[in-house]
């Protein structure tokens, strides 16, 4: 017996869609939606492209994460998500906002510990739900919002460690990203999803008034005007449809094209916490998983880089670097997921050998990507400027002298 079988024949729809893509052309709507249908020997030929997709653009074989520390400066938010467990009431157990102390301590931990990245995440203005946040950020130092108290944490940290942050507080106004714009290498805010009708009731986002797509969009565009590169990206099982998941791709392709700003797509899993409206919902298996990250490859193209942390899947996400993906996102040695408490980061050893055996290789990138760093095709503040020029080699990625495993 032969131990090379023919291979199983591709669906002709399928097989033109994925040569076109092969073949540099871009993808359309349609296309997106007839992948979604790929299954046995398709999506084995889908995952398979992507994979080829990714290498031209990075034939060194490299897959990047930046080490970093979680700052959750405050877990008040004015919206009401179905799946988050990090939001929480000002008078509920575990409700905290961050004094400057005490973001000080942990980014001096994390530069101890050889991060270079210090990810500011909180929920969406929270002082417009509570009020009496006010007060709190009064006392802290007479800030009167909380973007004009991110930005002075971020400067801080900046200044004081020598952190890169990377801010992620939800949607913000041209005015307020020109008043984080000189303290973070990159800001980050998830599209999530561009439907509409996820804020309808009972869905994902009822409730939760900054989920509006073009709420969403309008921010990544601000970004663009401050000149901000920006990380943004889907949440896959949430209750969007497949189609509504391959517009969300198409939405941000499309800001990517107007605005030249997004450095980075996460495609992120769901997962289903206990004290969450959304807790019995059906989390995405890695079948749909690797089929979504290999459709985004397909639709936006080898240069995009391409993120699912490896943290919410961690028995699987190895098999990711099969569908084209290049990032494992921020993990850290210092401090848990905040937004996803029950996943712990893989250790950075543990990282770095599964994606050797998948025949990668890892190297540690800042908060603003290599290729952004190097080419200087994205302008930075002096002060994260002199951090990225002391932290980067020619190539953008972090000098092999300053990496820890
Ligand atoms: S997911 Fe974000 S916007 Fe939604 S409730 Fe949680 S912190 Fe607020």
């Amino acid at each position: 017996m032969s131990l090379v079988s023919t291979p199983a024949p591709i669906a002709p729809t399928m097989r033109r869609i994925i040569e076109r893509a092969l073949d540099g052309e871009r993808l359309r709507a349609g296309d997106g939606h007839a992948l979604l249908r790929a299954q046995g020997p398709d999506l084995t030929a889908l995952v398979a492209a992507a994979a080829e997709l990714n290498l031209r653009a990075r034939p060194h074989r490299r897959v990047t994460y930046s080490r970093k520390i979680f700052l959750p400066l405050t877990n008040l938010c004015r919206d009401r998500c179905g799946y988050c467990t990090f939001v929480k009431g000002p008078r509920q157990r575990g409700a905290h906002t961050m004094t400057p102390d005490e973001v000080l301590a942990v980014a001096r931990e994390g530069a101890r510990l050889g991060c270079k990245e210090a990810l500011v995440s909180l929920g969406d203005h929270p002082e417009l739900r509570h009020p009496e946040l006010l007060a709190t950020l009064r006392d802290f130092g007479g800030y009167r919002s909380t973007p004009e108290y991110v930005a002075a944490m971020c400067r801080l940290v900046l200044e004081e460690t020598g952190l890169l942050p990377h801010t992620n507080c939800g949607t913000l106004s041209s005015d307020e990203f020109a008043m984080l714009a000189p303290w973070n290498a990159s800001m980050g805010i998830m599209l999530e999803s561009a439907s509409p009708r996820l804020l309808e009731k009972g869905g994902p986002h009822h409730g939760s008034f900054t989920k509006a797509p073009e709420l969403r969009i309008q921010t990544l565009e601000n970004a663009a005007h401050a000149g901000m590169a920006m990380t943004t990206g889907i949440l896959i099982g949430i209750g969007e449809t497949p189609e509504e998941r391959v517009n969300a791709l198409l939405v941000i392709r499309d800001i990517h094209e107007r605005c030249g700003n997004i450095q980075e797509i996460i495609i992120q899993n769901f997962r289903a916490k206990s004290d969450t409206r959304m807790k019995r919902a059906d989390e995405p298996d890695t079948i749909d998983m690797l089929r979504t990250q290999a459709i985004a490859r397909l639709l936006l193209g080898p240069s995009m880089n391409i993120q699912s942390p490896p943290n919410l899947n961690a028995d699987g996400y190895q098999t990711y670097l099969m569908a084209g993906i290049n990032d494992w996102g921020g993990i850290s040695p210092l401090t848990k997921d905040f937004i996803n408490p029950e996943a712990a980061w893989p250790a950075i050893a543990k990282l770095r050998a599964m994606t050797a055996n998948a025949g990668y290789e890892l190297r540690e990138r800042l908060a603003l990507y290599p290729e952004y760093v190097s080419e200087g095709r994205w302008p930075v503040s002096p002060a994260v400027r002199r951090r990225i020029d002391a932290f980067a080699d020619d190539d953008g990625f972090v000098k092999p002298t300053l990496e820890r495993w």
